[in-house]
């Protein structure tokens, strides 16, 4: 600013001269104002700066968004793809599912029939025989009970009848069991051939067969289809190559006649078909009361059999064998008895063959074993000189499973030497299954036991087997010695004097059973019979009684 004076505006008054203070004081106000205006000069230029940056900011922000915007477009195409895509793919999945739910449905269908088919067949099969496709026990007792209403209903009769196919086992055994199921088959197949369609033939197991007849007026229904069965039955049977020839042993019994059930009408069949056994098979029997006594007394004998066991009922009777020349005693045979609650004695024939049935034989047969052999021991330790104990032995035991194992355990058990044991099996016994029987006795004979044929001549034994056995011992049949005294009986003379002659040639001593007068052992003896046993000599004694005999021919 310059120095000269100047009016003042406001006053309009002439101005004085400053003094240097107010002077200074102007100077520093003039910079001030000079300051502010060059500041104020500044600020439209940050401003213009500022308004620029924000249009900047600005542009950026639509940039963004444009960005934005495209992105979104882009999103959205994508979408509108994966939407065309998955469109695509539902319908495929949609398709697929539907295929798979069609397949699904048709397999559900498939495994319903199929459930139902493996319904059916179960139900068929636990209905039915699998072997020979006949109806089975459990059809039967169904069919039963149906044919027993009906017959309520209508004061008709039911019909059972029991057929138990004769000497089966023997088929099995020597032909083996693929021969005895083809068997079986062709007898289902003849036996169903037989019966009307409203009948139901059945099998029972085994070689079992059981018809029921509906309907049945009289006895005579029953009787002529009984006939019917033996006459079909009786032609040769072509089975695998093989000719067979096979019988039947049957029994009838009715509803309600014979029982008011069926438990009580098929015991009773039972009972009669056993009947028909007992009087030479292929035949029929009817029930009748006296046959009820007969299966309620093997009943009763079956229990009593039990409680000897348990009871240590069972004796020991000894039986000599002697020598025909000179009388000494040549080994002794035990024979099982039992001793019954009032002392008495129940002989073997009322009970081994029950006892075989029922499959007792095992143990009691285990008995006789241990009692004997021990026995035998116990008089060889006295210093009795015994040859051999003689233990008669069931096929059923011989061809049981552990009978081998036995012997020796209980030679072991008893101490005695097996030399001086002899086994007796009779003669159809040893023909049961000739494979298993010759190697048994070949392993007995190992052992160092002896083998005897019991009640020899009784059975049919194959000459070729008999020379082929390991044999030490041929037992002639009682019945043939019986039959020497009577003149008439010059058949079995000529029997006897073969069976020496045979015994001679194998090498095997033959013993004579059952000689009770002097004129047999006269004939024997004439015969060069060395051996012999009856109640010539002795009787069967106690173990004290036979121990005195021996005392007493020492
Ligand atoms: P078996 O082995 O032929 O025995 C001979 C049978 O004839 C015995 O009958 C004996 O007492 C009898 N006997 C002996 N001498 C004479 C005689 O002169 N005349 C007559 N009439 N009979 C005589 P038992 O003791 O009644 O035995 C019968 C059958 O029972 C035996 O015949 C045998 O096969 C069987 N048995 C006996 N004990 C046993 C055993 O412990 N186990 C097995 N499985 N069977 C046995
Ligand atoms: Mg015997
Ligand atoms: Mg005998």
């Amino acid at each position: 600013m310059s120095k000269k004076r100047c009016k003042d505006q406001n006053t309009g008054t002439e101005p004085t001269v400053p003094s240097r203070a107010e002077a200074a004081q102007a100077r520093k106000h003039a910079a001030d104002l000079r300051q502010s205006s060059a500041d104020l000069r500044k600020k439209p230029t940050g401003l213009r700066q500022s308004a620029a940056d924000q249009r900047e900011d600005i542009a950026d922000q639509r940039e963004d968004i444009a960005d934005q915007r495209e992105d979104i477009a882009d999103q959205r195409e994508e979408a509108a793809t994966s939407k065309a895509k998955l469109n695509t793919s539902t319908q495929a999945l949609l398709k697929e599912a539907n295929e798979r739910l069609i397949i699904a449905s048709v397999n559900a269908q498939t495994m319903t029939e199929t459930a139902e088919l493996a319904k059916e067949q179960m139900s068929h099969m636990a209905g039915h025989d699998y072997l020979t496709g006949l109806p089975n026990r459990l059809l039967l007792n169904d069919r039963m009970a149906q044919s027993i209403a009906f017959a309520q209903r209508h004061s008709k009769k039911v019909a059972l009848v029991f057929m138990d196919l004769d000497y089966f086992k023997h088929i099995n055994d020597s032909l083996g069991h693929a021969v005895g199921d083809a068997l079986l088959k062709s007898i289902a197949k003849r036996l169903q051939a037989c019966v009307r369609r409203s009948d139901t033939a059945c099998r029972q197991g085994g070689d079992e067969f059981v018809v029921l007849l509906n309907e049945v007026e009289t006895v005579c229904d029953a009787v002529v289809l009984a006939e019917k069965i033996i006459e079909t039955m009786s032609q040769p049977h072509l089975v695998s190559g093989h000719q067979l020839n096979v019988t039947f042993s049957i029994g009838i019994s009715f509803y309600p006649d014979d029982g008011k059930d069926l438990e009580t009408v098929a015991r009773n069949a039972d009972a009669a078909m056993y009947q028909a056994k007992e009087k030479g098979r292929n035949t029929y029997q009817i029930f009748t009361k006296e046959m009820d006594a007969r299966a309620l007394a093997r009943h009763s004998m079956e229990q009593e059999l039990h409680r000897a066991l348990e009871q240590n009922r069972f004796v020991l009777h000894y039986q000599p064998k002697v020598n025909l020349e000179t009388g000494s005693i040549t080994g002794i045979e035990a024979l099982i008895r039992i001793r019954h609650s009032d002392n008495q004695l129940v002989y073997p024939e009322h009970f081994i063959s029950i006892a075989e049935d029922c499959g007792l034989i095992l143990p009691i047969g285990r008995w006789v074993l241990h009692e004997a052999c021990r026995q035998t021991q116990a008089w060889l330790q006295a210093g009795f000189d015994i040859s051999q104990i003689a233990v008669n032995v069931s096929s059923n035991e011989f061809l049981s499973q552990d009978f081998f194992a036995g012997v020796i355990s209980v030679l072991h058990e008893t101490g005695l030497d097996p030399r001086h044991l002899e086994l007796e099996i009779t003669e159809s016994g040893l023909m049961k299954d000739t494979a298993k029987v010759m190697a048994i006795l070949h392993a007995l004979k190992k052992l160092g036991v002896r083998i005897a044929i019991d009640d020899f001549g009784t059975g049919y034994s194959s000459l070729s087997y008999l020379a082929r056995f390991p044999l030490d011992t041929l037992k002639i049949d009682q019945s043939f010695v019986q039959n020497l005294d009577d003149a008439s009986h010059d058949k079995e003379n000529a029997i006897i004097s073969a069976v020496i002659a045979m015994g001679e040639s194998l090498e095997h001593r033959v013993v004579a059973e059952g000689i009770e007068t002097k004129q047999q052992l006269t004939f024997l003896q004439s015969k060069n019979c060395t051996e012999g046993q009856g109640y010539y000599f002795s009787r069967p004694l106690a173990a004290e009684e036979i121990t005195a005999l021996m005392v007493a021919t020492i």
